[in-house]
């Protein structure tokens, strides 16, 4: 199995670069955000506790995303390999994360850091912001608790898989298809 970690701050491009490698690599997409943004659709209990944190900028507490990802792993336990998208951000989710793919034999296989500078992921997430529909795109404020709240929680994980061997950066910045090249480069080293 071939389990990628995607991992980088709001606006690196981690949702359009999973779809280039999900068809490369005939993986399954996992993204916590977009499986957060269904719950809130379809105003389960637990999408109605999430959306309080992500309309702020907030993460959503871990017990609900590692009860997401657990059941979602079990479903397709027969898949090719995933594409952890947007997961883990905090050090517990990582650890969770270890202990169930451990538990299946089927570690981490790297985890992809999409490096872009902070202006131009700010340039991006405005760009975005009219487009996307996402109400978590919509206010400045929210975006910079967004890119705060990664730094202070998430980007510390860069060193939770360097110690592991497991630390890929790769330059975020240029054409979709030339940062996909880069990644399927990395990839195919693994
Ligand atoms: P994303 O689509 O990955 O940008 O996620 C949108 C929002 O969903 C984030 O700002 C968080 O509020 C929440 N979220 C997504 N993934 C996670 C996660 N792994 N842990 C906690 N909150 C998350």
């Amino acid at each position: 199995m071939l389990n990628l970690v995607l991992f980088g701050p709001p606006g690196a491009g981690k949702g359009t670069q999973a779809d280039f490698l999900i068809q490369k690599f005939n993986l399954i997409h996992i993204s916590t955000g977009e499986l957060l943004r269904s719950l809130i659709a379809a105003e389960t209990p637990l999408g109605i506790i999430a959306k309080s944190y992500i309309d702020e900028g907030n993460l959503a507490p871990d017990y609900i995303v590692i009860e997401m990802i657990n059941t979602i792993a079990n479903e397709k336990r027969d898949a090719n390999g995933f594409v952890f998208d947007g997961f883990p951000r905090t050090v517990e989710q990582a650890i969770a994360l270890d202990s169930l793919l451990n538990e299946n034999n089927t570690p981490v296989s790297g985890m992809l850091y999409l490096d872009v500078p902070n202006a131009e992921l700010i340039q991006r997430l405005n760009n975005r912001s009219e487009t996307s529909g996402r109400a978590d795109d919509r206010s400045v404020a929210v975006i910079e608790n967004r890119l705060k709240t990664y730094h202070e929680k998430t980007d510390p994980l860069r060193d939770y898989y360097n110690r592991q061997n497991k630390y890929h950066r790769i330059d975020g910045t240029g054409t979709v298809n030339e940062i996909a090249e880069r990644l399927f480069t990395t990839v195919s080293a693994l």
